[in-house]
């Protein structure tokens, strides 16, 4: 069994105040399909929790 990841309020999305937007932070697995995670620690990056398929964010410009 995987580990147990701990159950916690889980927020699928971000309200950027400033701009008055919601941004989905959701994504798709291309490999299984399913739903993947998005972390912000310690690079931004999509993670399947399925399969652990990873993708890494491109740094926004400053
Ligand atoms: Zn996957």
């Amino acid at each position: 069994m995987p580990k147990e990841v701990k159950a916690r309020a889980h927020t699928w999305y971000e309200v950027d105040y400033e701009k008055g937007t919601i941004k989905f932070l959701r994504r798709i697995c291309p490999r299984c399909g399913s739903v993947m995670a998005y972390h912000k620690v310690p690079v931004p990056r999509w993670a399947c929790g399925k399969c652990g398929y990873t993708i890494f964010e491109q740094v926004r410009a400053r």
